[in-house]
């Protein structure tokens, strides 16, 4: 089976076994973010190329006897662990290829491929340790009733840039753990790290045609995957825009849709949390993270902090000090802490969210521009200063969308009500925390808190073993944790009549 060192350049699409160009032969060049400079070539492909590998991704899931879907539990279980101790062996390498094509820091990207490797792992202990079926009391000695699942059939992956192999193994091992074959079509800016991972699961001896890759644009190749007949399933991962027209295209042959889409994060603080100096720091130090870690660039980024007015000064001033010595460059040197946008396109969104907040009364505290061309940073890269925007409101837009930017806007509020209320006035609802040093206040806001994930007293962390996704305009479905592998199953009642009868319904 060819590899990356055997494979052309341009033959990043997989389908069957096999590696190959586009059908059309159309490339494209991929940007590194830190000078806006190509490093590397991709096939192009097109509703062609989405074709070939559904019919690939089909006929290996309706195969014979040694198909996918049946093959043992405990050998696809074993298979995700191989795939993982690669993940291990090739760290660096990924980890490097993931911050440059992303944009991200170098230490960023190998923590990117430790958690890929967890999700393969959680997914191999967890289907391995489950039981085959549920049996289900009918009611007679005479009736066997048990309730199976089964695996749902080919499953288009859809995913965006920011994370591109993290979330490209939020599907992929919960899919292949289930039992599905499956077509992944990554984000067109950031496909690199998605290809690789195929190879590592082609060298882990995934059977032919069960992961197949097409690299390729969303209005093509992804609209093409959300519509086929011949896909069960699309899990899509991205903006709100591109998964309402995934939501559309699916609908008509009724395919199963999970999307996980944006998010406008709330960081509520309350005074109490900041009442020592420890706890002053920590919340501070935690805001900044939750802002602006990968440039903000993050679904669950905490871009709207909403801080209690009577420390709202003290805060501001210091989060303020303390993003303006953020470190901007790329990615892989030394020292660097934020890397550049992942594109023009992107940089001027955020730069057009900030003209507009500026424009509706928002106090600009520190960023707001392009960092000094005569610092020491590659010319020509995607840069953006963190940006801190005081006095903020609900109607302007900065607040109310998503910005997937290094901005970060502040709202202040008096009471524990109007701190809730403020949280859950987003359209969104993917992820929210509190900090506060009032245990009851901590759990009480927590359970109002209109979002999928909270955290009390931290920002960003999550774990495999438990659900991943959103409330309200964030998404459907859940990634991660058993309901992350519940998504890419179809669940069937077998019943059993052991003594089978004449009903004489009719009496004839
Ligand atoms: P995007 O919506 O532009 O693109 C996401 C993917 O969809 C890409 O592969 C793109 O090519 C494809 N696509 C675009 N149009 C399509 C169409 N009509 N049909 C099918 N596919 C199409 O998003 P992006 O800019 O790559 O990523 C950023 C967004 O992703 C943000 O909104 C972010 O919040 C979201 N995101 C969410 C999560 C989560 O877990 N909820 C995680 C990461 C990113």
């Amino acid at each position: 089976m060819a590899d990356s060192t055997e494979r052309k350049a341009r033959s990043t699409i997989h389908a069957g076994g096999e590696w190959l160009e586009a059908v059309s032969g159309a490339t494209r060049d991929i940007l590194d973010p830190a000078d806006a400079e190509p490093f590397a070539v991709v096939a192009e492909g097109d509703e062609k190329d989405a074709d070939r590998a559904v019919e690939a991704a089909r006929r290996a899931f309706d195969g014979g006897e040694g198909a996918w879907p049946r093959t043992p539990v405990a050998e696809r279980a074993a298979l995700l662990r191989r795939v993982a101790a690669l993940l291990v062996r090739d760290r660096e390498r990924l980890g490097l290829m993931e911050s440059r094509d992303a944009g991200k820091t170098l230490e960023e990207g190998r923590i990117d491929v430790d958690c890929v490797a967890d999700a393969f792992r959680y997914f191999a202990d967890l289907v391995a340790a489950e039981a085959p079926g549920r049996v289900v009391d009918a009611g007679s000695p005479d009736i066997h009733s048990v309730v199976v699942h089964e695996p749902v059939g080919v499953c288009a992956l859809i995913t965006p840039w920011n994370y591109p192999l993290l979330q490209a193994s939020w599907k992929i091992a919960p899919a292949l753990a289930a039992g599905d074959t499956f077509v992944i079509k990554p984000s067109e800016i950031t496909p690199l790290t998605t290809v690789a991972l195929i190879e590592l699961l082609v060298e882990a001896g995934l059977p032919a045609g069960v992961a197949n890759i097409v690299t390729g644009p969303g209005h093509t190749v992804g609209a093409r995957l959300a519509e086929h007949p011949d896909v069960d399933l699309v899990s899509f991962t991205g903006g709100l825009a591109s998964g309402t027209k995934v939501a559309r295209a699916a609908a008509p042959t009724v395919k199963k849709v999970a999307l996980e889409l944006g998010g406008k994060n709330p960081n509520v603080v309350f005074a109490d949390a900041c009442a020592t100096d420890e706890g002053f720091d920590t919340a501070v130090d935690q805001a900044l993270n939750a802002a602006f870690i990968h440039s903000g660039q993050v679904c669950s980024a905490g871009s709207r902090l909403i801080v209690e007015e009577s420390v709202h000064e003290r805060f501001v001033t210091e989060l303020a000090r303390r993003a303006r010595k953020i470190r901007l460059g790329r990615g892989t040197e030394p020292g660097v802490e934020c890397g550049p946008l992942v594109s023009e396109q992107q940089r001027a969104k955020t730069e057009s969210y900030v003209d507009s907040a500026l424009a509706e009364g928002a106090v600009l505290r520190c960023g707001g521009r392009r960092p000094d061309p005569a610092d020491d940073r590659p010319a020509g890269g995607y840069f953006y200063e963190p940006t801190v925007l005081d006095h903020c409101n609900r109607q302007m837009r900065v607040v109310r969308e998503e910005v997937f930017g290094p901005v970060l806007t502040v709202e202040t509020f008096r009471t524990e009500h109007e701190a809730v209320a403020l949280a859950n006035d987003t359209e969104y609802g993917l992820a929210g925390a509190v900090w506060t040093a009032d245990a009851g206040r901590a759990r009480r806001v927590a359970g109002r808190l209109r979002h999928g994930t909270v955290w009390i007293n931290d920002f960003h962390p999550y774990l495999p073993q438990a659900e991943w996704g959103g409330f309200g305009r964030s998404g459907t479905g859940r990634e991660l944790g058993p309901a992350g592998l519940a998504e890419y199953r179809e669940t069937k009642h077998v019943y059993q009549n052991l003594a089978p009868r004449p009903v004489r319904w009719f009496a004839g």
